[in-house]
């Protein structure tokens, strides 16, 4: 089966914009914000939002001193106002677009217009686009509505934003023959035409299925799902990836993803990720078993673990050392028991950023967790034979990866007065990466007489390495982890800025370690570059695609591993 998501998937601009706003505010006060009707028409996402302060009313009646938003769909200008008056802030988050089609009516209602509005009698945006037509309105969703239509002598015609267009056209041509002379304004909004040419050319392209993904009542989710039936598709309208079997794709060749304007970016991850999962499992058992596997060592981290092996050797071999292969086998031990425990220490955000890994973990816990407790073991069985100091800070490291997300250390960290101190905590991606190079770059070069340059240039190199992969993996969970409240270098500083660093970091460690490294005059570690260089290109190149399969996309980025690992085998250090 092939698996296609369409272009434009997604949160649109509007939806996009409001929820940034609202998570920014709520990042920054204690003080819950109240929001008239739904932010937008999809549970999950508020539910969350809920969650962190968020509280949506559906009257007035209790606003009198406190915080409002107005959602992206607008409201009634007599609530509006009712809100200025006795709201102590107010947010007014109604989506520019929106905005336009209540100027227009308000501007030619003002010379005498008649309103007629197409689009649905109860949405929440016509309700709000009503109230700005002082000269009379209706709404017509159906041609045969047209007759109630009063004459006038001049008619202003306007669309609910995520109307179909056909019907628009069809409507509005019903109109014209009614009372030619119409002054017409095509005001569906380009965000809502753009998903429904793309399950027009999905269904042209082949596509004898369609998953649309978003809130049941959200009109522009309702009307996609409502396209594929009229199309003949197998059609299945979910809110969650939890509402697709395998038995409904058995016979399916081709299977188009397509999302409402308000459905998150990680729940149509949570969707593709499930969907290639249906496929595996109805595919033959040779290409079943590999993937399956391949998926194990991704996301148990064993991967990770043979490259902090490979790490452990590089750094001695460029230093002069004879690779200290115990060392190794404790650099490969410590980073699989640190992410093991961490893993589980966050199977909270897992739930819901991906419920694959988390399935997959959940199923694996008994057989991990012993693993990464005998991995510990071993290791200081290792290290008993090396200079005590050794073991003693990798002891204290393991202590502080394994107490590092629990709850009573966070609690801690609120405490510290210093709020550089608790901004660095929270970045957990730098400290990580400092743990990583502590552990298998620092601690197997200490005191056995590496050269102060050797010590600057792999340090750097493996210190970026893990740091670019961790911003990487970050970059395309932003949206899911902005609205969880998780802290990340892109969500702190936005997706864009994180490329751009990303960018810097590879420069700048590319050409400090190619120095270095020529100064030393030991050219054949140059291959490495091409490790960074690759970081490089997906900085570039993969995180400006919105969304994307995310074991696919976590196979890619560690596809640096598996590079560095086949330079080492090949340059003969192990
Ligand atoms: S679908 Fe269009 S009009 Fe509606 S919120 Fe999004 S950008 Fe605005």
């Amino acid at each position: 089966m092939k698996i296609e998501l369409a272009c434009h998937s997604g949160f649109c601009m509007g939806v996009r914009d409001a929820i940034l706003r609202i998570v920014r505010e709520l990042n920054h006060s204690d003080d819950e914000i109240l929001v008239y009707g739904p932010l937008i028409h999809n549970p999950q996402t508020t539910q969350i939002l809920e969650t962190r302060g968020l509280r949506t009313v559906h009257d007035l009646d209790g606003i009198a001193g406190k915080t409002i938003a107005i959602r992206t769909h607008g409201i009634t200008a007599d609530k509006l106002r009712e809100i200025k008056g006795r709201a102590a802030r107010y947010y007014n988050l109604t989506c520019p677009k929106v905005s336009r089609v209540q100027g227009i009516i308000r501007k030619y209602s003002g010379m005498g217009y008649y309103t007629i509005i197409v689009g649905d009698h109860d949405h929440a945006e016509v309700l709000g686009l009503k109230s700005y037509a002082q000269a009379g309105v209706s709404v017509i969703s159906d041609v045969q509505e047209i007759p109630l239509i009063p004459p006038a002598a001049n008619h202003l015609v306007v669309s609910q934003t995520t109307q179909d267009a056909d019907r628009f056209d069809e409507i509005v041509t019903g109109i014209q023959a009614r009372f030619p002379g119409l002054t017409v304004f095509n005001t569906i909004c380009e965000s809502t035409h753009n998903r429904q040419s793309d399950v027009t050319e999905g269904v042209k392209g082949g596509a004898d299925a369609l998953v649309v993904v978003g809130g049941r009542k959200s009109a522009n989710t309702q009307r996609l799902a409502q396209m594929g039936r009229e199309y003949g598709v197998k059609t299945f309208h979910i809110e969650t990836e939890e509402e697709l079997l395998h038995a409904d794709f058995r016979n399916v060749r081709k299977v188009l993803v397509t999302a409402g304007a308000s459905t998150p970016g990680w729940i149509i991850n949570n969707v593709m990720e499930r969907l290639y999962d249906i496929n595996f499992r109805n595919s033959f058992f040779l290409v079943n078993i590999p993937i399956r596997l391949l998926q194990f060592m991704l996301r148990t981290n064993i991967f990770s673990a043979v490259t902090a092996y490979f790490i452990t050797a590089f750094v001695q071999s460029y230093a002069g050392l004879v690779p200290d292969r115990g060392l190794c086998l404790v650099s490969m031990l410590y980073i699989f028991s640190m992410y093991t425990v961490n893993n589980f220490l966050e199977m909270q955000w897992l739930l819901v950023r991906n419920p694959v890994k988390y399935a997959l973990l959940k199923r694996s816990r008994y057989l991990l967790l012993p693993m990464a407790a005998l991995s510990l073991a071993v290791s200081g069985l290792v290290l008993s034979s090396h200079p005590w100091w050794i073991g003693a800070v990798y002891g204290v490291s393991a202590l502080l990866g394994c107490v590092y997300s629990t709850g009573l250390i966070k609690k801690a960290v609120q405490l510290v007065p210093v709020r550089l101190a608790r901004l660095v905590y929270s970045e957990k991606n730098i400290i990580s990466s400092v743990g990583w190079t502590i552990a298998v770059a620092l601690l197997p070069l200490l005191g056995r007489g590496a050269q102060a340059p050797a010590m600057i240039a792999l340090n750097a190199f493996v210190f970026s390495m893990i740091l670019l992969r961790y911003l990487l993996l970050d970059i395309i969970a932003s949206q899911g982890d902005l609205i969880l409240g998780r802290q990340t270098l892109p969500v702190t500083i936005g997706p864009r800025q994180t490329q751009r660093l990303g960018a810097i970091i590879v420069v700048a460690t590319s050409l400090l370690y190619a120095a270095l490294v020529l100064a030393r005059g030991a050219p054949i570690y140059l291959y490495f570059l091409v490790n960074l260089v690759y970081l490089g290109i997906l900085f570039v190149r993969f995180p400006s695609k919105s969304y994307f399969f995310a074991l696919k996309y976590e196979f890619i980025v560690d596809f640096n591993f598996v590079v560095f690992v086949a330079l080492c085998l090949a340059l003969g250090i192990y």
